[in-house]
């Protein structure tokens, strides 16, 4: 070939070369647990510039984005990002569930086969409590509904269990890591960090370079034996330096103090507010747990606080830098959980100026980091979806000054009765014989092995059942796993939302839903709210795609979290989990 043929064919091909769409060098998964999805829109004036409203305007901005699935907690919606499917699918129906083979509640994420990495001193010193405390909780009101409770409830008697540790082996689905690792001959790193060890370690799964979370026993970075035997060098040089200790006795005052909270969130002092970790109603919040140095009650605390995500942050800093992630020869996969969200919403309520406050703080640690990303990573190397794992359900005080019907509902009572009915049905009066084995979540255990010894069938008591449920005073509706075997009236978005949620070898027979605006809690002396319902205020969750080649503007078409494998596959050229079910939105990349 001439020189000049040779030339002229690099000319020729240059041009194709330069048209192949720009890749990011890191994928990173974002998530806010807990943060609701109007939060974005409602919030987005008191924003800064450089956090989220700078991905809500150079990203997508997806503000229809709902999970599809009926059981809105924790651990599916962690599981779903990344496997690209649902509990149906992943098998995580719920941050836990009962397991009829070892007769024992399971826990989505932890295990006792596993050993904590680094291992648990076996004489921790005992947490203090200051005088001053000591004095005042001396004189409060205790509650002597939850103690009745706890008697009644048989779970609650049981001895505590031995301490188990994180690990991805319930999940029933590859996730994008999978797909990563397979991709680029296990080079591809995948790291997952989070406050609890759910959130750090079902987005990444089994593959996972590292899964780190704090253990609020005595404020360690952690990982378990199923990922590592050591910790990484970066983490046990933070663990030295007692990072978690940082915060303490730094009290959580407002963020903005010439901000008018009350026009945004109403007042400080609502009733049926919580206190947290010895937090107090209003601002502002002592952060020590009300200790003499640093224990568990001080990490609750932390982590109930924005200081939880600032901890987070730091922790995410070092892994960057650490393990070079975006800065070599393939790309790489980061999955950040903030927590501290969650369990403030979980204690003051989204209508709170203890949301609103983490919100905002939230904002100004996403300029953080995106800043620090520029910086290390480069801009336009790297591409975020930001999510959350659920929303939250208002809480019920706030809920019936808005005229609505919103109640505490007690699980245990309703079990109680419920066991009384079906003896009332199938048994001789004075009999004791439970008829129910465990109740978790939705969730409702028969005893089959009772049921079979009566010559009775299964199906047939769990029908008794959902019929005595299905009218209980604050219960929407009862199904049956008959109910959820078969199609589904097109119309019935409930009962879609429950068959998403169903996983026959770990679901119960009757799976329950309360009424809107209703939870399970205690009806006198309850405070704060929960998640976990298929209405719109625990399935709308915010979805920001930021990165490279990203078509940017507000989208209204209707997308689920679980999209996002398909997107972080797609950006890296790649093909997503295997039972990743959802495609890329459409129009979502330039090319
Ligand atoms: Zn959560």
């Amino acid at each position: 070939m001439s020189r000049r043929l040779a030339l002229l064919l690099t000319l020729v091909a240059a041009p194709t070369f330069a048209a192949e769409p720009e890749r990011p060098r890191l994928v990173v998964l974002v998530v806010f647990d807990q943060m609701r999805g109007d939060y974005l829109e409602k919030w987005k004036p008191l924003f800064g510039s450089e956090g989220f409203v700078r991905m809500q305007t150079e990203g997508a901005w997806f503000t229809n984005c709902h999970y599809q699935y009926a059981y809105t907690v924790t651990g599916p919606g962690h599981a779903s990002m990344l496997t690209g499917c649902g509990p149906d699918v992943h098998g995580i129906i719920g941050n836990t569930w009962y397991d009829r083979a070892s007769g024992a509640v399971v826990n989505c994420s932890e295990s006792d086969r596993y050993g904590r990495v680094p291992p648990l001193p076996k004489d921790l010193p005992k947490d203090e409590v200051k005088e001053e405390v000591k004095a005042k909780e001396a004189t409060e009101k205790k509650d002597p509904d939850a103690e009745e409770e706890k008697k009644d409830d048989p779970e609650k008697k049981a001895p505590a269990p031995k301490k188990a540790n994180g690990t991805p082996d319930r999940l029933l689905a590859p996730t994008f890591a999978d797909a990563l690792k397979s991709a680029t001959g296990g080079k591809g790193k995948a790291i997952g960090l989070s406050f609890k060890d759910r959130s750090a370690v079902l987005p990444v799964g089994p593959k996972a370079d590292g899964a780190y979370w704090l253990d609020s026993t005595d404020g360690l970075i952690v990982t378990s034996t199923y990922f590592r035997d050591t910790a990484h060098p970066w983490v046990a040089e933070l663990n030295k330096s007692r990072i978690a200790d940082r915060w303490f006795e730094k009290d959580w005052s407002r963020f903005v103090p010439d901000l008018d909270y009350v026009r945004y969130s109403g007042p400080d002092d609502v009733a049926g507010e919580g206190r947290g970790s010895r937090q107090g109603r209003t601002f502002p919040h002592r952060t020590d747990g009300g200790l003499k140095r640093p224990g568990k009650a001080y990490y609750e605390a932390l982590y109930n606080s924005p200081y939880g995500n600032d901890f987070l942050l730091e922790l995410v800093k070092t892994a960057i830098v650490a393990e070079k992630l975006g800065q070599h020869d393939v790309p790489d996969l980061l999955a950040v959980s903030f927590s501290s969200n969650d369990i403030v919403g979980h204690t003051w309520g989204p209508d709170s100026q203890e949301v609103l406050d983490v919100t905002l703080r939230s904002d100004r640690l996403m300029a953080d980091f995106l800043r620090f990303l520029d910086e290390t990573v480069g801009k336009g190397k790297y591409l975020i979806c930001l999510t959350a794992d659920h929303g939250i359900c208002p809480i019920p005080e706030v809920s019936a000054k808005r005229g609505l019907e919103a109640k505490r509902l007690s699980a245990t009572q309703v079990r109680v009765a419920a066991d009384e009915y079906l003896r009332s049905v199938y048994d001789e009066p004075g009999s004791k014989t439970r008829w129910i084995e465990n109740a978790t979540g939705p969730w409702w255990y028969l005893n089959h092995k009772l049921i079979e010894s009566r010559g009775l069938k299964v199906a047939d008591v769990a029908d008794t059942l959902a019929g005595f449920l299905g009218k209980v005073d604050g219960v929407q509706r009862a199904f049956t796993r008959a109910d959820l075997e078969v199609e589904m009236d097109p119309y019935d978005d409930i009962g879609h939302r429950v068959k998403k949620s169903y996983h026959p070898d770990r679901c119960g027979d009757v799976a329950v839903v309360l009424k809107p605006y209703w939870f399970d809690g205690n009806p006198k002396f309850g405070t704060g709210t929960t998640h976990g319902s298929p209405y719109a205020y625990d399935t709308h969750v915010p979805l920001l795609v930021f990165g490279p080649n990203v078509k940017p503007g507000v989208r209204k078409d209707e997308v689920v979290p679980a999209t996002i494998a398909s997107i972080f596959a797609k950006a890296l050229g790649i093909a997503p989990p295997a039972k990743a079910e959802y495609s890329v939105p459409e129009g979502l990349f330039r090319d």
